[in-house]
């Protein structure tokens, strides 16, 4: 019924704007027109052009007959006993992501997927050891927000508090933000438009694995709050766990990170960190990363590894990441270790898989996968026992 319609999810305000002047809206209103369907549209949560009421019956046949405003269906929808909510949409050829909701005291924040797998592969992700199946479109990924609005219950036109249910947005789903740049832009200007969602900069976190030439160009033309996935102190172990290290090292993304912050609305870099027992987490690796950030202004978030069959890695203990989180506090540099949220529905970080289509898209079974992330936890652990890691 949709095919060959203008989705118009698809669309940031400017996009908007030239889709109504094509459509022969009069020199000069088109601006005007596109602020009206956003707010019907994102704010009301409204997708039947029929309801626009102040919208002129003409146009709104006409919109009726080109366009549509089309969201990622809901496949399942699961509540975890402390109330963090995973939503599973498809994004249609079999592919399902997932996006999750996070209730907290003063604050509720989404948690947004920007691809379909992840062709990163980092040692320790669920999403990374599906492999890439491809890009979501802006409609896949404002779609989601859209969608976690209406199943919330939240409706921002008729909301006069201040308070929001979902107050926060974090691109820490599936995928990584920077390698789909283009349409995670146009998605992040309408988070931020106040004809849209309205949320500030500050409130919106990009999260990446390090794509340097990505950090500068959001630097330039959308800058949001920045976390970046560390998870190592040298390029050694980086570049096990976090394979774009040997593409962009440690010197050029600590040189990317004080640039990004000439523009970015927070004073700091967020570091993530996942304590991978035996691996990452002595103090000495602490005492490590205080060297690697001394000049960049940064806060670290410890994440404790959640983990997934066969992932090979074991969670560092409280013990341990009380312990690491001390030497970093100790320097003076603010860190958190962030709650385990909504593991029993594999709602947690690096859990989330969906469901990809050709989910590895390399040769090996299921079970060699497998089989290789034991082998490479065990390695690196051999490694780093033989003193390789050390420098
Ligand atoms: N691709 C982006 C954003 C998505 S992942 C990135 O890598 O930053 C969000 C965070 O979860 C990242 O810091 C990622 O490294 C971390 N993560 C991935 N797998 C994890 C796991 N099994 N346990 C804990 N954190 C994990
Ligand atoms: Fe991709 Fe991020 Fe997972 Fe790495 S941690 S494989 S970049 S989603």
């Amino acid at each position: 019924m949709n095919q060959g319609k203008i989705n118009l999810l698809d669309l940031d305000a400017a996009g908007l704007a030239a889709f109504f002047s094509q459509l022969g809206e009069s020199p000069g209103r088109e601006r005007m027109r596109a602020r009206q369907l956003m707010r019907w549209i994102h704010q009301g949560g409204v997708d039947d052009f029929a309801l626009m009421t102040d919208v002129a019956k003409v146009l709104r046949a006409k919109l009726a007959e080109q366009a549509c405003v089309q969201a990622p269906a809901l496949v399942r929808d699961s509540t975890s006993d402390d109330g963090t909510r995973k939503f599973l949409f498809d994004v249609g050829s079999r592919n399902a992501i997932e996006t999750v909701f996070i209730p907290e005291d003063r604050r509720g924040t989404l948690c947004i997927s920007s691809q379909a797998g992840c062709a990163l592969d980092c040692a320790f992700c669920s999403t990374g050891k599906q492999g890439f199946n491809r890009n979501l479109t802006v409609a896949e990924i404002i779609g989601q927000l859209w969608q976690a609005n209406r199943l919330l219950g939240e409706d921002l036109l008729q909301r006069n508090s201040s308070e929001r249910i979902i107050s926060n947005v974090v691109m820490m789903g599936m995928g990584e933000p920077l390698a789909n740049l283009e349409n995670v832009i146009t998605a992040l200007r309408l988070m931020l438009d106040d004809h849209a969602y309205g949320l500030s900069r500050r409130r919106v976190t990009v999260s990446t694995s390090g794509i340097v030439p990505g950090m500068d160009r959001l630097r330039e033309e959308c800058p949001v709050a920045l976390a970046v996935s560390l998870h190592a102190p040298n390029d050694a172990l980086r570049d096990q766990l976090v394979p774009i290290n040997r593409k962009y090292p440690l010197v050029q993304l600590m040189a990317a990170c004080r640039r990004y912050l000439e523009r970015a609305p927070r004073d700091f870099i967020t570091f993530e960190y996942v304590m991978l027992d035996g691996i990452n987490d002595r103090d000495r690796d602490a005492r490590e990363l205080l060297a690697l950030t001394h000049d960049v202004p940064c806060k670290f978030n410890l994440i404790p590894f959640n983990p997934f069959p066969n992932s090979g890695f074991r969670r560092s203990s409280a013990e341990r990441i009380r312990r690491f989180a001390d030497v970093l506090l100790a320097a003076g540099v603010v860190t958190t270790t962030r709650k385990t949220r909504g593991d029993d529905i594999d709602a947690a970080c690096g859990q989330l898989a969906g469901q990809v289509r050709d989910k590895t898209r390399r040769t090996q079974s299921a079970q060699q996968v497998a089989a290789i992330g034991d082998q490479q936890a065990i390695t690196i652990r051999e490694q780093r026992e033989e003193g390789i890691w050390r420098h």
